[in-house]
């Protein structure tokens, strides 16, 4: 058949796969949504009462599922940062933001900084048995006085012959409550500028450690959040994480990863909203017609699909790169900046398009939306994304 004579038609229903995704992927992609839907998600309302249970990280422990993409010398799987993508997508399955956030914070947010930065020691003493699900990490960077402007906080870790000397305060900490040890971040030298900082690896039964506050949330319920005290911490100088003054760059460092993985969630997260709202406006009529075929509705779906594939491309590509060993730290802001957008905006007009049923708790969107909004706020607002990717054009 010649080209002239082939009739080529659109193929709307065409697997998607995006080039990034090997075989091996999609496996492991059905096999952790399979797990996330038959063991997760049926405690999606409750865990938003109680918060989640630390069983959870002990099971995915167990599955591999904490260190998918570390390395098998400590207990992690070995595999590429796509592979880390893939869980933070399917855990949009669980129902349950909170949840996904707890698992990220351990993943993907005190983890690498361990097994960047630390000691042999460090590695075998808190990344094993965090990859085990055995121990269960948080970070802390945040302070009641100082959120995006990190190199505003004050706690402080003073030498004081082989220990540190840790006092001050941090908030908003996810896992504060339930966590084994905290990824802390301090001045040491208050002088020093940038070069001030360092990152300690705290064990949170250290006398001092006070778990202050449970605080309430709008959203991401099944997650505990706490307000932290450090109270004259005394640790060996063996708790430093990294370099002594170099806490700063390796929090900037950190931060990146985590906010190109919140990304995907928010992506996949979309996705998931439009593609129950997608079926309700089949399934629910008005004035004789099922309510996607008014032409104001189709042309939402189609502006949502849009914003979340140009979202997906971003990400996707920008973890590419972030793979192959660049440091797309304007491309990352972009990434997180669009996603987090699009997530809230597609969260809001799934909402509206449910009608009443939107704003019940019964159809899953309010929750949804309430979770999806901690994204334009966590893990560096809005506003700082817009001023990381201005400022890189040397503005
Ligand atoms: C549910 C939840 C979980 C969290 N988990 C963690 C965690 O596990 N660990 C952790 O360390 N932190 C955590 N955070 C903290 C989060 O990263 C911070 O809240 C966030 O970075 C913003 O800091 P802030 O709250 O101090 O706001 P602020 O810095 O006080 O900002 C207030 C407003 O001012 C704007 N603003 C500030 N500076 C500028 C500027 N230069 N230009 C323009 N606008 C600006 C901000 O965009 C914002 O709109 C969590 C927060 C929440 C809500």
């Amino acid at each position: 058949m010649s080209a002239a004579d082939a009739v080529v038609k659109p193929d709307f229903a065409a697997r998607r796969r995006h080039f990034i995704f090997t075989d091996e992927h999609e496996a492991l992609r059905e096999s952790i949504r399979a797990f996330v839907i038959k063991e997760l998600a049926p405690h999606a309302e409750e865990w938003e009462e109680t918060t989640f249970p630390d069983w959870v990280f002990k099971r995915m422990g167990e599955l591999g599922l904490l260190g998918l993409d570390k390395p098998e010398e400590y207990g992690g799987q070995g595999g590429d940062y796509y592979s880390s993508l893939v869980l933070a997508e399917e855990m949009v399955h669980s129902r349950s933001g909170g949840l996904a956030m707890g698992v990220a914070v351990q993943t993907d947010m005190a983890l690498p900084p361990i097994l960047a930065f630390g000691t042999e020691e460090q590695k075998r003493e808190w990344a094993v048995p965090a990859i085990a699900g055995e121990a269960i990490l948080c970070l802390g960077i945040t302070e009641p006085d100082a959120g995006s402007d990190v190199a505003g906080i004050k706690t402080r870790a003073v030498r004081d012959g082989d220990e540190y000397v840790i006092n001050g305060s941090k908030t908003y900490i996810t896992n504060g409550h339930r966590a084994h040890a905290i990824v802390l971040v301090t001045k040491t030298d208050p002088e020093a500028g940038y070069d001030g900082f360092t990152l300690f690896l705290v064990p949170m039964d250290a006398p001092g450690v006070v778990r202050e506050k449970k605080l309430e949330k709008l959203g991401m319920h099944a997650s505990d959040t706490a307000l932290l005290a450090f109270q004259d911490v005394r640790v060996p100088a063996s708790a430093v994480l990294g370099q002594v003054g170099k806490g700063f760059y390796h929090i900037m460092w950190e931060l990146q990863g985590e906010r190109l993985i919140g990304a995907a969630g928010c992506v996949a997260g979309a996705q998931r909203v439009f593609e129950q709202t997608l079926q309700y406006a089949t399934e629910r009529t008005a004035f004789g017609r099922q309510i996607g075929t008014f032409q104001v509705n189709r042309h939402k779906f189609a502006e949502m699909a849009t914003k979340i594939e140009a979202a997906r491309q971003l990400v996707y590509t920008t973890a590419w790169r972030f793979q192959n060993g660049e440091y797309p730290v304007r491309e990352i802001s972009m990434a997180k900046l669009y996603a987090a957008r699009v997530a809230v905006e597609v969260a809001d007009e799934c909402i509206q398009l449910h009608g009443g049923a939107g704003y019940m708790k019964e159809y899953g969107g309010e929750r949804v939306w309430r979770d999806m909004r901690l994204n334009r706020i966590g893990a560096g607002t809005d506003e700082i994304m817009l001023d990381v990717i201005g400022r890189s054009y040397g503005l």
